[in-house]
């Protein structure tokens, strides 16, 4: 799920680490609270757990609470901060209100209804007028064929003012509709010369080659069109609109998903025509991007349908560039298997505008990323048409990332000069420091020796430099992405869980199954409240999703369900809806108890949860007495010795409670 996915991505030691100066010691990194005024540091953030905590204020959590405390967020707010930072895509809908709702479900259908509209008039001016003669003399010098002029629904819009706008108009739109809707400009701001007087608004598309837009389900959501002649720009794309976002589109991704899949394999390319032209000789895995750059979100559409990824961008110096970009991109946007993120290094803190993606390449990242090799100065499209299998040779050996990188950075370099060859062995022992994997790893090594005429010994011996370096990096890291949680092994009885694993990631599994199943019982009897908010608070959960789920219950159960205006529907994040599924889920496979029954069940749940919270407090605090000791910092240990007996008094009073409770 989305939040696991976020903090999979987003390391609770770096995120931290850019409002607080921490210090390493051992397996954690302590600091000055930014919670409570403090000379010596009792703030400390443990990189294993990904969470952190204060013992001067008590207070701590993962990344999302520290978020949400130190930027004053809401959950909410702080999930859609740490998305964006992550990439990651979170709609959010229970934000607002049905009302709203269906408003903007009924402007969004009208907006698609009038670009279909405008499409079908496009169509019919390429395919009919007398004036699209030049339109039409193009798209045959091009060498798109009638069949794919049909496929894309390319249309022509004529060289005129209003002539879409006023048919647009007698068709009943209105001319906000067509301004929204991204088909016409207001006369009254911008270009008003030269035009009749005859209505508000003027065509925003003239004189121009149409491509329709279509979103991932071929509902036509804009237009790129493309100049005749000498008209400027040379490509003109929809204006941003509600169903219009460039930075997200990828232009033919409707018509080629299917053979994505096919293929296992998606190739990026740059113009309309060139998406076209793939596709009419049958290589119908091509997108084109929309805008010069890839984006995160045209990574996330692609990711979900393949993760071997070809970049097909214009040769020039200016695409080369384009090309470093994507591949930073989708670098980014991949989920990381092995490595979550790259680290902080022991040296100091990674600057906060280094390029994140270059820490681990290829067996980290879960794509396989290469760049298509076409001849210099050729655009795809013109590949395809002079010789197709150059082009299907090329498609089906790509250029695989590491090699890429060889070409590209070393480019305009002397390799015979010693400045150039130091140079070169600079820029990509980094990079091979990437590949994990030991033979490929030596495969370059002797390509770089080679290409540089140096002995690959002393190669290696800096390559290991480069590798300790890394390797330094990841102590005090968690080896896996962050603990998932699982779905089935729903607890039977009143003694579950007894899950299979073992260690830290069975009781963190057993912790997050009583987590859900005390939110299940509040989402049943949120009566059960006030026998449970005497134990437990927001962070004693694990849990993100269980912990903001038990946070918006208590506030609902606190004001009162009856002066409430808002429903729990409404106040929870769409983000969290799978979590309350889980936990609802959880109940109903338990045979059902009567109100007393609830009450021992809610009881013992957050019991539980606090004394395990207490443990793991404990855990910590003789781990952090035992690094102070060693380095002979008393102070330190003194502070941490006193907080652990309170610690201790915590976990006495809720086992004597417990005793009590029998
Ligand atoms: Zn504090």
């Amino acid at each position: 799920m989305v939040i696991d996915i976020i903090k999979a991505k987003i390391d609770v030691v770096e995120e931290i680490g850019l409002v607080v100066t921490l210090q390493k010691s051992g397996k954690s990194f302590k600091g000055l609270c930014p919670f409570h005024n403090e000379r010596t540091p009792s703030f400390h953030v443990f990189a294993e757990s990904q969470t952190w905590h204060c013992f001067g204020c008590n207070e701590g959590g993962d990344v999302f609470t520290f978020v949400q405390k130190q930027q004053g967020l809401e959950f909410r707010d702080a999930l859609l901060y740490l998305a964006e930072k992550a990439g990651v895509l979170v709609e959010d809908h229970s934000s607002r209100n049905p009302e709203e709702e269906r408003e903007i479900t009924a402007v969004k259908d009208r907006l698609r209804k009038v670009n279909e509209d405008a499409l079908l008039w496009f169509h019919q001016m390429l395919l009919r007028s007398r004036e699209a003669a030049e339109a039409r003399a193009y798209v045959q010098s091009r060498g798109i064929s009638s069949d794919s002029v049909i496929t894309f629904g390319l249309g022509y819009a004529p060289d005129r003012w209003d002539s879409l706008c006023s048919y647009l108009l007698g068709q009943g739109y209105t001319e906000r509709e067509l301004i929204n809707g991204g088909l016409a400009r207001d006369r009254t701001s911008g270009e008003s010369e030269g035009q009749e007087k005859s209505s508000g608004v003027y065509d925003y598309f003239r004189g121009r080659l149409i491509f329709p837009i279509r979103d991932m389900r071929g509902r036509v959501i804009g237009f790129g069109g493309r100049a005749l002649g000498d008209g400027q720009p040379k490509y003109l794309n929809s204006p941003q609109t509600l169903l219009f976002e460039k930075n997200s589109v990828l232009y033919a991704l409707d018509m080629a998903k299917d053979a994505i899949k096919l293929a296992n394999q998606v190739v990026i390319v740059e113009g309309y025509v060139d998406a076209v032209i793939a596709h009419q000789y049958g290589t119908k895995q091509t997108v084109a991007c929309i805008g010069s750059a890839i984006t995160a979100k045209h990574i996330q559409q692609l990711k979900k349908l393949t993760k071997q990824v070809t970049l097909a961008l214009d040769p020039d110096a200016a695409g080369a560039t384009a090309t470093e970009h994507g591949i930073q991109e989708a670098l980014k946007s991949f989920d990381h298997t092995v490595v979550p993120v790259p680290l902080a290094a022991a040296s100091g803190w990674r600057k906060r505008n280094e390029p994140r993606g270059m820490i681990r390449l290829e067996e980290q990242v879960d794509a396989e990323i290469n760049v298509l090799q076409l001849p210099a100065g050729e655009d795809p499209d013109e590949v395809i048409r002079r010789d197709f299998s150059l082009w299907a040779y090329a498609m089906s050996h790509p250029l695989p990332l590491v090699d890429y990188y060889f070409v590209a950075k070393t480019a305009g370099l002397n390799l015979r000069e010693p400045n150039g060859k130091s140079e070169v062995a600079r820029r990509l022992l980094p990079v091979i420091g990437m590949i994990s994997d030991r033979v490929k790893r030596d495969a370059y090594i002797r390509k770089l020796a080679t290409m540089i005429t140096i002995d690959e010994r002393s190669l290696h011996e800096e390559l290991q430099r480069v590798l300790r370096g890394q390797r330094a990096e990841e102590a005090g890291f968690p080896g896996a992405a962050a603990p998932r949680r699982g779905t089935g092994g729903v607890p039977q009885s009143s003694s579950f869980p007894s899950p299979e694993g073992t260690g830290l990631d069975r009781s963190r599994r057993n912790r997050l199954q009583w987590e859900d199943y005390l939110i299940g019982l509040l989402l049943q009897n949120p009566g059960l409240s006030p026998y449970v908010c005497g134990i437990i608070n927001d962070g004693d959960f694990a849990g993100t999703d269980t912990r903001e789920l038990y946070h918006i219950l208590n506030s609902i159960y606190q004001r009162g369900f009856s002066s409430s205006n808002q429903s729990f529907e409404q106040l929870v994040p769409s983000a969290l809806l799978a979590t309350v599924a889980r936990a609802q889920q959880c109940i109903e496979s338990r045979p059902p108890r009567d109100g007393a029954g609830q009450v021992r069940d809610a009881v013992q749940c957050a019991t539980r949860l606090k004394r395990t919270h207490l443990l793991q407090l404990n855990t910590e605090l003789k781990y952090l007495v035992r690094e102070a000791e060693e380095a002979g910092d008393v102070v330190s240990m003194q502070q941490l010795q006193h907080q652990l007996l309170e610690i201790h008094r915590q976990l006495r009073t809720i086992d004597s409670a417990t005793h009590l409770q029998g």
